[in-house]
């Protein structure tokens, strides 16, 4: 029997209604045939609700406890979704991330996941049931619960499907697939029909918040192919498949760009690549850097960074030297996703005389070209720089004047 993993995210169970379509939507799963494992994100802006409401208890909450109020959001989903299908003579149950087998390391917050075991859902689908599972959580031992950081229910899918060997995973989402840019911002975003999981890590790993990229990982490693699409049309979205599936028509992956960045200036004699090096073994990486002049650097990093990466750099200052200047909130990274360094390089030239509203050229990485600019003009910069790349396909002779 084909064994399919859909997952629901938070604006596909917004409300009770939304929740009924989506148990339409699986039921209709189940009449094909198939055995269907549900895993379910927290309602709308459940999420952000508790985060904001953490924060209005302290300013700086204990990532164990964090942990413990937000997994609540898709324990309150997992269980409705359970009772909207047995509602309609479907049987099923609702399981949390542990009860699910999913078990993580102990790093609360981001958690990774270790392995899973597969027996409680195998049970569970071969007495007939629907499985319904929360997502975006586990367990490190005892009775503890991590969660696998924002956007995690996407992983909890992926690392399912893989585990139990599933035919798919489907992701519904509010978009029905991917895209060359963000398909509700940038006009002429191009979607992919079907697509390789190196573009979607790419594309993932830059901003474009359509699927987790640690859920891209997981689906790969796991030989999963990955289906993105809507969870409010009938359109069949897009299929991720491994490398040599098919190619793809367009000169660039995608157009993204990542918010919620910071600049940290820093002065003094230092040893970058040390510096990186330290950083790296301590610290989420830093996005990118840009040397300033003399012994100025500027290092983008992201907001909820700064906090720690202050100290760090205040415990660093004895070896190295250096001293935060200065630090700015409001940035964004627009980043062009090239399929290849050599891609990159040919159209490197044309980039940097388009006529841009702002921001300076930061190097990130080889197949990338990342242009940081002030949060407010991302969607302008990121909207001349898709034209400019899907013009370069049809016409590169216009394009380039
Ligand atoms: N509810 C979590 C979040 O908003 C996890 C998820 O939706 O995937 O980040
Ligand atoms: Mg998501």
């Amino acid at each position: 029997m084909e064994l399919v993993v859909q997952k629901y995210g938070g604006t596909s169970l917004q409300t009770a209604e939304r929740m009924a379509q989506a148990a339409d939507r699986i039921i209709k799963e189940t009449k094909k045939g198939r055995q269907v494992v549900v895993v379910v994100s927290a309602m709308g802006s459940t999420t952000d609700d508790l985060t904001a409401l953490a924060g209005q208890v302290t300013t700086r909450p204990a990532a164990r406890e964090l942990d413990l109020l937000l997994s609540t959001g898709e324990q309150v989903s997992c269980a409705l979704m359970a009772m909207a299908l047995q509602a309609r003579g479907i049987e099923a149950d609702a399981l949390t991330g542990s009860q699910a087998g999913l078990e993580t390391d102990a790093t609360y917050g981001s958690s990774i996941v270790k392995s899973v075991d597969p027996l409680p859902i195998r049970q569970r689908l071969e007495e007939g049931k629907v499985v319904v599972v929360s997502g975006f959580q586990g367990c490190p031992g005892g009775h503890e619960v991590t969660t696998l950081g924002r956007g995690g229910s996407d992983t909890t899918a992926a690392v399912l499907a893989a585990a139990l060997k599933a035919a798919r995973c489907e992701i519904f989402t509010d978009v029905d697939g991917v895209y060359t840019a963000d398909p509700g911002t940038i006009k002429g975003a191009q979607k992919y029909e079907e697509m390789d999981f190196e573009s979607l890590s790419a594309l993932a790993e830059l901003g474009a918040s359509v699927v987790h990229p640690r859920a891209a990982e997981a689906a790969k490693s796991g030989h999963i192919p990955l289906v993105v699409r809507s969870s409010f049309t009938e359109q069949e979205g897009t299929t991720v498949l491994p490398a040599n599936a098919r190619t793809y028509a367009f000169p660039v992956i995608g157009v993204t760009y990542e918010t919620g960045l910071s600049h940290l200036s820093i002065h003094g004699s230092m040893d970058m690549k040390k510096l990186e090096e330290e950083w790296k073994e301590t610290l989420n990486p830093w996005k990118a850097v840009q040397h300033t002049g003399g012994c100025q650097y500027r290092i983008i990093i992201r907001d909820e960074d700064v906090y720690d990466t202050r100290s760090f750099l205040t415990r660093f200052r004895g070896k190295l030297a250096c001293r935060v200047s200065e630090h700015a909130t409001g940035r964004a990274l627009v980043h062009v996703v090239f399929k290849s360094g050599e891609e990159k390089q040919n159209a490197e030239a044309f980039l940097q005389q388009l006529p841009l509203p702002s921001g300076v050229i930061v190097q990130s990485q080889p197949h990338v070209w990342s242009i940081d600019v002030a949060e407010n003009h991302r969607v302008d910069v990121c909207q001349v720089l898709h034209d400019y790349c899907m013009k370069r396909e049809t016409d590169p002779v216009s394009a380039a004047n």
